[in-house]
């Protein structure tokens, strides 16, 4: 039955809140490794204040580490507009690849 599916994906918090989350998926330079991280863009990304105390911007920088290969740390900076948008990004030790890539078969 569905039905109680339904209900279940409806209480579950984490479907509610799929909309603040972002996917970023990476491959590291070194080994080829496929890495992928969650972003809550309501709590990880750190504002930037114009002098009026208004948000110029976000930026978020995290550092990824592949468990399977090399352990090379990898280095994402994203910069998000006040709405949260991702306006750029940057990356040392990797690539961002996209998520068909990521989940594609090698
Ligand atoms: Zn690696």
């Amino acid at each position: 039955m569905s039905f109680f599916k339904k209900i279940a994906s409806v209480l579950s918090p984490k479907g509610a809140e799929e909309g603040d989350v972002l996917w970023v998926y990476v491959c590291c330079d070194k080994c080829g490794e496929k890495i992928k991280t969650r972003i809550d863009l309501r709590h990880d990304p750190t504002p930037n204040y114009s002098d009026e105390g208004r948000v110029t911007d976000y930026v978020l920088r995290k550092v990824l580490i592949g468990s399977q290969r090399c352990f090379e740390p990898i280095e994402v900076k994203l910069t998000f507009d006040p709405q949260r948008r991702v306006i750029s990004r940057e990356i040392t030790g990797g690539q961002f690849i996209s998520k068909e890539e990521y989940e594609g078969v090698e």
